[in-house]
């Protein structure tokens, strides 16, 4: 392995820009990376989030870029606005003794400065592919002198709907280029435009750079619903971070988590699809400067927020996409720092949990939730900016209010550890006999699976027909899955429904 960017071909002039933004040593997807794009050979790299990989292609790029070349040399196409505006970023700074002039252009941005500065002679044009399309649409973006072309995050623009419109700009885009595409996993999509538009790709798989997960503590608190905010604000107060970023799944969330936290007087501010560029990217900055103790952010405002030395990740809500969850953690533990990854699971959330860990492909720890008694010494014996951050009332407040099972673990002086007791499966049984329910038809493979195991059924889930009849769709068992019962199938009898169900309990 090559343990300097000269040794790996890189050009003087770049390696004095790159120094100065900190870079002394290339990473692994670098090392691996820069000389086959200096070699012009089509690339494919399976790498996770924070690895580095702007490096990777931006600085072969830049060593190739020709000056008597006038527009695009280059196109790198992005998922969202952020990530667009933080490579250019970062390859602008890259590029600082080059005569290599870069733009980012991407929704919601003023069209004419875009066009301006690609008329004006940028190299390098980072954009969103929507944007990307509508210059191109516009012959505003000249594609005939583009020789590198960069899918960074292609998973990504696949899970957001951008593919088609990739493939769209793709076909424009002269056969003789050098083609990189960087994707944290290969869904048969993505395999297809590998296969379809590079040219004898290498891949590059770097299953060792597991290590910004591996360097990230990953943890979950199992929590009532309820109790969320109450939970975040007491977990908030035992970290104290010196940078958080809180995920939620909606920015209805997002919002209300930001205004309880601001009411708990944290310094917070909230990046969703709602706020405009300026502001999110003045939160990010602000973020960056340490003016701001905490984020709460969705997960498309995310994509593309560097921020290195961010210390923790909340999932205030687990997300629903597993590569989301590998996504919004990579915003801690970046490029060699260690980070944390908590994260806040109720119990119809644990199936999504173990169906991430399988995914992440490492354990992610429950543990247990502070004490009363932690949460004030750790207040008592805050540093920095924690200093003076108010205990919480001894869960009176009015957000929270504490089932009995709740009150009883607060109180305990002699914390003992939380008992997950599994919930036996007969009250849903039960409930099922007290609401007259018509029961649907049980999937055979579905019982066989049942009958490997039955433990901890959380909620089943009931679909109010007419009045009397009620029908139960899912039951999601932990580490089972959801059982569903066929929505369409006719209606079994109960007793029949009941019978295996029984039968299958006492086993
Ligand atoms: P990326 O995967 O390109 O988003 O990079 C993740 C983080 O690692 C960014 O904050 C980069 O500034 C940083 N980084 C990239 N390359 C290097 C390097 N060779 N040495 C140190 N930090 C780096």
């Amino acid at each position: 392995m090559n343990n300097n960017f000269i040794d790996l071909g890189v050009d003087p002039i770049i390696v004095k820009a790159i120094e100065e933004m900190g870079f002394k040593y290339p990473t692994n997807v670098q090392s691996r990376a820069i000389p086959h794009v200096l070699n012009h050979q089509d690339l494919v790299v399976m790498s996770k989030t924070g690895s580095g990989k702007t490096g990777a292609f931006g600085i072969p790029m830049l060593q190739m870029m020709e000056a008597e070349i006038v527009g695009p040399q280059a196109l790198v196409l992005t998922p969202t606005r952020e990530l667009a505006v933080q490579v250019e970023s970062d390859i602008s700074l890259m590029s600082k003794y080059q005569e290599v002039t870069t733009t980012a252009v991407y929704g919601q941005h003023n069209i004419n400065i875009e066009v301006e500065a690609i008329k004006k002679g940028a190299s390098i044009v980072v954009g969103t592919p929507g944007r990307v399309f509508d210059h191109i649409s516009r012959k505003t973006l000249p594609t005939k002198g583009i020789r590198f072309l960069v899918l960074d995050e292609a998973d990504r623009m696949l899970d957001m709907g951008f593919i088609d419109q990739v493939v769209k700009i793709i076909k424009t885009l002269p056969k003789n280029r050098v083609t990189m595409l960087f994707s944290a996993t290969m869904p048969a999509e993505i395999q297809r435009i590998c296969q379809a538009y590079m040219n004898e790709a290498t891949t590059i798989a770097l299953e060792s750079d597991t290590k910004t997960v591996d360097a990230i503590k990953q943890l979950y608190y199992r929590v009532e619903a309820n109790e969320k905010r109450t939970q975040l604000d007491r977990l908030l107060k035992i970290e104290q971070p010196d940078s958080c970023l809180i995920f939620c799944n909606t920015r209805y969330a997002v919002d209300k988590v930001q205004a309880y936290l601001e009411r708990k007087g944290y310094v917070v501010d909230a990046i969703h699809g709602a706020n405009t560029q300026v502001s999110r990217m003045k939160t990010i900055e602000k973020i960056k400067k340490g003016a701001l103790q905490i984020v709460v952010a969705t997960d498309v405002a995310a994509r593309g927020l560097h921020i290195d030395d961010l210390s923790l990740v909340i999932n205030y809500d687990v997300p629903i996409e597993k590569d989301s969850y590998v996504h919004r953690i990579g915003r801690t533990g970046r490029a060699g720092n260690t980070g944390k990854a908590i994260t806040l699971a109720t119990a119809d959330d644990i199936m999504t949990l173990y169906e991430i860990e399988e995914h992440v492909g490492c354990l992610i720890e429950e543990t247990e939730l502070p004490t009363d008694e932690q949460v004030h010494e750790a207040v008592a014996s805050a540093t920095g900016k924690w200093v003076g951050v108010k205990p919480p009332k001894a869960h009176a407040g009015k957000d929270h209010k504490p089932s009995d099972h709740k009150s009883r673990e607060y109180k305990s002086k002699d914390h003992k550890p939380r008992e997950h007791k599994p919930r036996e499966f007969k009250p849903m049984v039960q409930k099922v006999l007290e609401e007259k329910a018509k029961i649907v038809h049980v999937a055979e493979p579905i019982v066989e699976k049942v009958k490997e195991k039955i433990h901890v059924p959380s909620k089943p889930v009931y679909h109010k027909k007419p009045k009397t009849e009620v029908k139960v769709e899912t039951v999601i068992l932990p580490k089972l899955g959801p059982i569903e019962f066929r929505k369409s199938a006719e209606p079994i009898k109960k007793k029949k429904f009941l019978d295996k169900i029984k039968d299958l309990l006492v086993k």
